[in-house]
């Protein structure tokens, strides 16, 4: 590359991968081994003991993977990034990596449903304690603030999609209070919107979704936006504190503005054990070269489905923010004014049954529960991903009787439009 600052397509393109230096592979080679050769005992002791970066087990790192982490850090401006099996996996080594037995984070209530019971439940398990946020006011995340609360943790975009949130006001009570603050990105991508800009200290992605985006692998990344200051700080002992598994070594000393990410690698990574597949990453690498052509796309095909179904006479509301007349259109344009994304939610005045009949009428979107696909997809949450809730929950989970959710792919829109109106039509 020249000294030019490279601009976003070419990021996505080339940050972090090379020539290979052994075959001359343009391509990122996936190294699918499981393990890599010492050059002697010395090599072998200086990785073990982090004075040396370089490949030990797969389980803890491995070349096609770390192609993938600096091109998501790149694409995000963080300082340095990690892999993971999926993007609940970087959810939990991030908590792990912050988080005590007793204490507490706060999370906005709007939120991807699997980190919903993630929250809710399992990290009782570890003794962390979620505490629920208003995601539209940012005010309820300050009042919510103890001695014991370790991180802040919102979506930029937020499930079931449709939701702008105001990243900047919430990073100021963060920081106002020495809180990292955690912004999932998985529905924006960095294309949409960059957290880092807003006050976000550590961002997660689900890699499943956008950033892999064509539908066929589960991974997951962690970045290090190297903000916040760890040192000296008694309230995160995994990295202020002397680590006996390194000799004593204190993670943020020796690693500064990228002790995050270490720290999520040698102690979260390597003892929970939730590794990518270099498999994976290479198709998840593969997917991240063409990332703003299909974010763009993805984004303009929502705007136009979104404007055809809320003139439609079946569908009683839209909710999606690059529509003038939407509630979040004013952070939409604020936050991510080359577009809304993807995933937006409507209503039908058919209600229940409606919903039904449309998901087993339409032709081109699949039916089923993913967002993020170059195909349209769609699901009646009332009826699949909420069924076990009372109608109550649902109404609260925005998963009403009459909602259907949409992941709009790269399609052409006409036939979009064409396979909605044919299946409203026959749902009527
Ligand atoms: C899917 C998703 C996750 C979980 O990711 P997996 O890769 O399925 O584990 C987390 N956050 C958001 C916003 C998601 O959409």
């Amino acid at each position: 590359m020249t000294d030019r600052t490279p601009g976003f397509h070419t990021l996505a393109i080339h940050a972090g991968a090379a020539p290979d230096a052994a075959t001359g592979a343009r391509a990122t080679p996936i190294y699918q081994t499981t393990s890599f050769v010492f050059d002697d005992v010395d090599h072998a002791a200086s990785l073990f003991g982090l004075q040396a970066f370089g490949n030990i087990y797969t389980r803890i790192g491995n070349p096609t993977c770390a192609v993938l982490e600096e091109r998501v850090a790149a694409l995000e401006g963080g300082t340095a990034a990690l892999a993971v099996a999926s993007g609940h996996a970087a959810e939990f080594l991030t908590m792990h990596a912050l988080m005590q037995p007793g204490d507490e984070f706060i999370a906005a209530r709007k939120l991807y449903g699997g980190s919903i019971n993630q929250f809710n439940h399992s990290y009782k398990n570890f003794g962390w304690n979620v505490v629920w946020a208003e995601t539209d006011d940012p005010s309820t995340f300050e009042a919510a603030i103890t001695e014991r609360t370790k991180a802040i943790f919102v979506e930029s975009i937020a499930n079931p999609g449709g939701v702008i949130v105001d990243l900047e006001a919430i990073g100021a009570i963060a920081k106002k209070h020495k809180i990292p603050f955690i912004v999932d990105n998985t529905m924006a991508t960095p294309y949409l919107i960059r957290p880092f800009e807003y006050g976000a200290d550590i961002i997660v992605h689900s890699a499943t979704k956008f950033l892999g985006g064509h539908g066929n692998s589960i991974g997951g990344v962690i970045v290090d936006g190297g903000s916040f200051n760890w040192m000296g700080d008694d309230r995160y002992p995994m990295l202020s504190k002397p680590r006996p598994e390194y000799g004593g070594m204190v993670l943020a000393e020796t690693f500064g503005n990228f002790a995050f990410a270490i720290a999520t690698r040698v102690l979260g990574l390597r003892d929970m054990g939730p590794a990518l597949s270099p498999f994976n990453a290479f198709l998840i690498l593969q997917g991240i070269e063409t990332l703003p052509l299909r974010m763009q796309r993805h984004s303009d095909n929502a705007l136009k489905v979104a404007e055809h179904l809320a003139g439609h006479k079946a569908v009683s509301w839209v909710s999606y923010p690059g529509l003038r007349t939407d509630r979040y259109h004013n952070l939409a344009k604020r936050y991510c004014p080359k577009g809304a994304g993807a995933v937006f939610t409507f209503g039908l005045h058919g209600g229940y049954d409606a919903g039904v009949r449309l998901v087993s009428n339409l032709k081109l979107f699949s039916h089923l529960a993913n967002i993020g696909d170059t195909r349209s997809l769609v699901i009646h949450p009332a009826s699949t991903t909420h069924r076990q809730l009372t109608d109550e929950q649902r109404r609260i989970a925005g998963a009403g009787p009459e909602v259907v959710r949409l992941s709009i792919g790269l399609e052409d829109p006409e036939d979009l439009i064409a396979d909605l109106d044919q299946a409203l039509e026959a749902a009527a």
